[in-house]
């Protein structure tokens, strides 16, 4: 996991690229089962961390991504936007400068539980989470990264059957049966991103 100002400034390039490629089928989604805006607060999102990006990647890792999560609270808004920054923030909190494989893990899992207990959520609840949980247990096991990609990404397919029971979509009972979760399909994307940038 070593990533320089160059890697960083590459990677949110990428993230803002590819949420902004998908900005309008996330809306799609959070339509049929929420209000319909979460492909514009991913790029709300996503276009205040890429303004900020020189700033960003000059800090050292953990202090680059704990920026990352205070531009992504103050900028995403919704219910997303503290559980990304969350992630983001409790990441950067934790992790120590120059972070081994086993130390990106354990601060993962760390992050992830914060995320959960901001949201009061828990797996099978058919939010992000159940992108993260998944994802989380594969970097744990040092899975390469692209299996990393291909778990996210089927995570977030699974939310499709899932019955939702937090946030927006939790209103709608059983007729969020059905829909795929807008948050898991952007942490799908972002991950897949993050992973394949990661293989190279
Ligand atoms: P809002 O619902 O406020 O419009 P967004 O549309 O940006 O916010 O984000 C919706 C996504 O946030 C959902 O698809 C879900 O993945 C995630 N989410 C919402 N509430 C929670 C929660 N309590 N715990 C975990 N994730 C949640
Ligand atoms: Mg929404
Ligand atoms: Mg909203």
């Amino acid at each position: 996991m070593q990533l320089d100002a160059a890697d960083l400034t590459a990677l949110i390039a990428l993230c803002r690229a590819e949420i902004d490629l998908h900005c309008e089928h996330l809306s799609v989604l959070d339509s049929a089962i929420g209000d319909g805006d979460h492909g514009a607060n991913m790029r709300r999102g996503l276009e205040a961390v890429y303004a900020e990006r020189e700033a960003i990647a000059a800090l050292p890792l953990p202090a680059a991504l704990e920026k990352i999560g205070l531009v992504l609270v103050m900028s995403i808004g919704g219910a997303a936007g503290p559980l990304y920054g969350t992630l983001l923030m409790e990441l950067g909190r934790g992790l120590p400068d120059a972070p081994d494989a086993a130390a990106f893990a354990a601060t993962l899992g760390r992050a992830v539980e914060a995320v959960a207990r901001r949201g009061r959520s828990g797996p099978g609840d058919k939010t992000l989470l159940d992108v993260l949980y998944p994802v989380q247990a594969e970097v744990a096991g040092r899975a390469a990264p692209a299996r990393i990609a291909e778990c996210a990404q089927s995570a977030a397919r699974a939310t499709e059957m899932m019955l939702a029971r937090r946030g927006r979509a939790s209103y709608l009972g059983e007729r969020s049966v059905g829909h795929e979760d807008p948050g898991a399909s952007s942490c799908a994307l972002l991950t897949t991103t993050i992973c394949l940038y990661l293989k190279e």
